[in-house]
């Protein structure tokens, strides 16, 4: 009989888990048997094989990215987020995100969910909520990195552009928006589970902005029936804010409520401009709509609007950051300029 190699690794900070919450251990260990973890403590006294000093390093379980766009977030660094318009208050979203999204092939998008899978383990992410098209490629490129996926195949009834850099339209396509979703169901039946259970599905209606209540609603629906997430980008801009208030005198996350589309299963995307926000000068509110829910708000390097209380108070998890698993705090006049 074989035994399994023994590894104990020392670490300056372990973020370890006790069986109620997560623990900051100062110098401790972490032993490792063949796949099992072994031991988490402060000290380890029985045999090993081999130890690992790591004093000045963290040792951390995978984090969890819960929103990403990694079929073409490469491109999109100091293109989108640093050439921000102030007519669009600073958001890139409506100028430089159709350039670059046209712009690219499905080579070009493969080679970027290559790239991004690499890169997110390196940053410490074993597990990610991918938001895309390219779910095909995504699902099939996991099992090759050992990356657990979430994957979105994202849909939209509609699409915004500017026409003149001064103004945003919104163009319809409800036809289009009903068959995304017939796609993202099909997928979900075709690939959830996939490679072991390495692969699940998620449901991801593109904008509260680009969708129809109904496309909404049913995509919520299937969510919930199929008992898996349903993120949403969501106040995501100030554009995007504004054109929600005018459209149904509301903000975007009191209007999902009213919709019935917030639950434990809901992440918001970004949930950056809110009610509250001093961006938006509007009163607040949203946070008392999200509470109770354990949202999750995707928006971990960025996470300022809803700060400290919004995560105590709903359990609210920050985690949207587009692959990128940068562990900056962006300046929160930067932090409006999110991609999609
Ligand atoms: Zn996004």
């Amino acid at each position: 009989m074989t035994v399994a190699k023994r590894t104990a690794i020392r670490a300056g900070y372990v973020i370890a888990f006790d069986g109620k919450g997560h623990r900051l251990l100062r110098d401790g260990v972490v032993v490792v048997e063949g796949d099992n973890i072994l031991h988490v403590g402060p000290r380890f006294d029985g045999r090993v094989d081999e130890t690992v000093d790591a004093p000045d390093r963290v040792l951390t379980p995978g984090l969890i990215s819960t929103h990403a766009h990694i079929s073409g977030s490469p491109l999109d660094r100091s293109f989108i987020e640093d050439c921000g318009n102030p007519q669009f208050w600073f958001s890139g979203l409506f100028e430089m995100l159709p350039v670059r999204s046209d712009s690219q092939d499905e080579e070009a998008g493969r080679a970027c969910v290559d790239f991004s899978m690499a890169e997110l383990l390196r940053g410490g992410v074993t597990t990610v909520m991918e938001i895309g098209t390219l779910g095909d490629y995504v699902v099939e490129r996991a099992p090759h990195y050992g990356l657990r996926v979430y994957m979105g195949q994202a849909f939209r009834s509609g699409k915004w552009l500017t026409r003149d850099g001064k103004r945003v339209v919104w163009e319809w396509n409800e036809e289009q928006g009903r068959q995304g979703l017939t796609r993202a169901m099909d997928f979900h039946q075709r690939w959830d589970g996939a490679h072991g259970d390495l692969v699940r599905c998620f449901v991801s209606p593109s904008q509260i902005d680009t969708c129809t209540p109904e496309l909404l609603k049913d995509a919520k629906r299937f969510a919930d029936e199929v008992k898996r997430p349903y993120q949403v980008h969501t106040s995501q801009s100030v554009v995007e804010f504004n054109e929600m208030v005018a459209r149904h005198g509301k903000t975007p996350i009191a209007w999902m409520k009213e919709l019935g589309v917030l639950g434990q299963n809901t992440v918001l995307g970004h949930a950056i401009i809110i009610g509250g926000s001093s961006w938006t000068n509007y009163p607040d509110g949203d946070i008392r709509h999200v509470a109770g829910h354990r949202h999750q708000s995707a928006e971990r390097d960025r996470g300022h609007a809803l700060g400290r209380r919004g995560l105590e108070d709903d359990g609210t998890e920050h985690g949207g950051d587009h692959g990128r698993p940068r562990l900056r705090r962006c300046h929160p006049r930067r932090s409006a300029r999110a991609p999609a």
